[in-house]
């Protein structure tokens, strides 16, 4: 379960909050005092975990945003996995003929740039 970090605008107190994220509150009462006025902690949340994976779906506001919280959502392996998928056809030789009198061009290889 994901922890959120809160802020309380009017004693100035953080306090976390775990729950789901279908269970996602803006602004819940201040552990403290007790007042609505509270805020998300975004700086302190980003500390223990990436900030796209802790916004509920309601925060996402781009496609970036959905991007980068699936792309977080993604183990390392899968991404591995993922890039070699996309990235097949570049190593395939391609399988249409060519017009009689012309050739493909040899693979340049990448150059680096310093
Ligand atoms: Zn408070």
């Amino acid at each position: 379960m994901p922890t959120y970090s809160y802020q309380c605008q009017d004693c100035s107190k953080e306090f976390e909050l775990f729950f789901y994220i279908r269970d996602y509150i803006e602004s819940p009462k201040c552990c403290y005092c007790k007042s609505k006025n509270t805020t998300r902690a975004y700086n302190k949340d980003v500390l223990t975990q990436s900030a796209s994976v802790r916004k509920a779906d309601s925060e996402l506001k781009t496609i970036g945003d959905i991007a980068n919280r699936n792309r977080d959502r993604l183990s390392e392996d899968e991404k591995i996995a993922l890039h070699n998928k996309h990235n097949e056809y570049k190593n395939e030789t391609p399988k249409t003929e060519l017009p009689k009198g012309m050739k493909r061009m040899k693979k340049q290889p990448k150059t680096k740039w310093y």
